[in-house]
């Protein structure tokens, strides 16, 4: 939860996916960080008086989306400008002391944890995520949705033939930008449905999680071969028409991003 490269990669963003942080039935950018900017005031108040931080920052608590994981109090802003979720109790923003031994998880695991992105994206998907997602909100949703960062760059990697050049992005802004219009999806996806329990390719019933599927079949249509990229976004499909004009916004991108990668 507090490892440079990932999670906190460059002064403009960072992640806290791991301490719990999408893990509300309400977790749009504005309701995110209205609490996230609440817990670093009140935590500046109550500075060294972290009893009473707790039970000032628990009315700010939304529903779960899943019971299972814990949502730690102690995560916020950690910067002035609101640009990095993070530790309020890292020694960083304590003058070196480290409080986290007081948490939920304790200070051997909230320094240790790494998610599976550290050691399932190759380097070049964890450069890409980085180069081209430059505020919290979307990089945390995007650089531990493995799924998602594999599919893309997969499409793409067969359509020019060789691994994604990252450094590609630092001289061919065309290109980066088609691409980061495909990453903002994750937050503004038109076939997202916001009043259904779902975080990617996952949803949810009382206590328990599931994996989504899309019901091809039922639609009259074969399995879209973008099918892992709209369960990542969490599309929920009523009509052919929506499978179809979904697949065509995800194939232009991908074409578009082809035809540009030998560019510039
Ligand atoms: S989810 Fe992964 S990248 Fe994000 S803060 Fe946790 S360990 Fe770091
Ligand atoms: S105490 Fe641990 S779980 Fe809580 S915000 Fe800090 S690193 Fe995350």
């Amino acid at each position: 939860m507090s490892h440079p490269f990932l999670c906190h990669p460059d002064e403009v963003k960072s992640c806290g996916a791991c301490c719990g942080l999408y893990n509300y039935r309400e977790n749009s950018r504005a309701v995110l960080t209205e609490r996230l900017r609440r817990r670093s005031e009140i935590f500046s108040h109550y500075r060294g008086e972290l009893e009473q931080y707790r039970r000032a920052v628990a009315a700010l608590e939304g529903e779960k989306l899943y019971e299972t994981i814990y949502n730690c109090e102690f995560l916020g802003f950690i910067d002035k400008y609101e640009k990095r979720v993070g530790c309020l109790l890292h020694p960083n923003g304590n003058n070196g002391r480290d409080l986290r031994g007081i948490s939920f998880y304790g200070a051997d695991l909230c320094r240790e944890h790494l998610c599976p992105s550290h050691e399932k994206l190759t380097t070049a998907e964890k450069a890409v995520v980085i180069r081209l997602v430059n505020d919290w909100y979307l990089y945390g949703l995007l650089i531990t949705d493995i799924d998602l960062v594999k599919s893309y760059l997969g499409h793409i990697q067969n359509g020019v033939g060789e691994e994604f050049d990252p450094h590609k992005l630092n001289t061919n802004s065309a290109l980066a930008l088609v691409m980061q219009s495909f990453f903002s999806w994750k937050e503004q996806w038109p076939y997202r449905r916001n009043e259904a329990q779902r975080f990617g390719k996952y949803y949810f019933v009382d206590t328990e999680y599931h994996i989504a599927r899309i019901e091809y079949k039922r639609l009259g249509l074969k399995p879209s071969p973008y099918d892992g990229i709209f369960l990542s976004l969490a599309s929920e499909f009523e009509k052919k028409d929506e499978v179809l004009a979904a697949g065509k916004m995800v194939r232009e991108n991908i074409d578009k991003v082809i035809a540009l990668y030998g560019t510039g």
